[in-house]
């Protein structure tokens, strides 16, 4: 049975003393498990810290986003070696607001997730579709889109060691979520997309729903068997949510379950 991930996504919130407070209960709610990984994706300037306030337990630590190059003039950007190098283990890349926000295109998303894994980075490759594309009927399209430019660039085989995370992005910080059965069934085509290459890749490759995923909707998703656990906005930056949301993933992959 694939392990669920349940991965915070903080983007640009916190503060030292904030982000001490939060950790400081997560840590003593969330003990590890054989079900669930946990991870948090702070801000980068928290990272170091972050990192260190975490040391010895079960929460793993990664980034928002990394570049697609090493090293070199490039202001402002952070290489996935250097996030290594302080401790992460996986990154955020492709996230709908940098695709929007910083026009990543999907072939440049392509290179930060080569980037990411040939640091020892394990990418979250972050998938979804706009409403008018849902409403248009083009969810499959944008969305075989997105992952084939990663397909193509990086090899099937590379999924092996990356996550891949669904988030319509209507539903992403906008309190809509989509109903289980509309994330199944992109769950669904990303898994038979991935199989279409390599069934056995597919069958390890964890998929994780994002959007609007809180405490009282976190049961219903996980308990359906394309959903690998979630990558959560919001609802991580509050410790009791997101306590509960890493139980509904671990209760979901409990005993008797398929
Ligand atoms: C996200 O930004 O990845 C996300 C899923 O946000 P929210 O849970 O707030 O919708």
């Amino acid at each position: 049975m694939r392990k669920a991930l349940v991965a915070g996504n903080w983007k640009m919130n916190g503060s030292m003393a904030s982000n001490r407070e939060l950790l400081s209960a997560l840590k003593e709610a969330i003990p590890g498990s054989d079900a669930v990984d946990v991870a948090v994706c702070p801000p980068a300037v928290y990272l170091p810290d972050v990192r260190a306030q975490l040391q010895g337990g079960s929460i793993a630590v990664g980034g928002q986003d990394c570049s697609d190059e090493t090293s070199g003039a490039y202001t402002g950007e952070i290489a996935a070696g250097m996030l290594k190098e302080i401790g992460c283990e996986y990154v955020i890349v492709g996230h709908s607001e940098r695709r929007a926000r910083q026009r990543e295109d999907s072939d440049w998303v392509a290179r930060k997730f080569i980037a990411a894994q040939a640091a020892g980075l394990v990418p979250i490759l972050c998938v979804g579709e706009q409403l008018a594309d849902r409403e248009a009927g083009q969810t499959e399209a944008v969305v075989a889109e997105q992952l084939d430019a990663v397909l193509d660039q990086a090899g099937v085989a590379a999924f092996e060691r990356g996550v891949v995370a669904y988030e319509p992005v209507w539903a992403i910080g906008t309190g809509l979520t989509a109903t289980p059965e509309q994330a199944a069934e992109v769950h669904r085509f990303i898994r038979d997309r991935v199989a279409a290459r390599d069934s056995s890749v597919a069958g390890g490759l964890r998929i994780l729903y994002g959007g609007s995923v809180k405490a009282d909707n976190a049961a219903g998703l996980f308990a359906l068997p394309d959903i690998d656990g979630g990558l959560i906005g919001g609802a991580s930056l509050d410790a009791g949510s997101f306590v509960a949301i890493v139980n509904a993933a671990g209760a979901a992959r409990g005993p008797g379950t398929p």
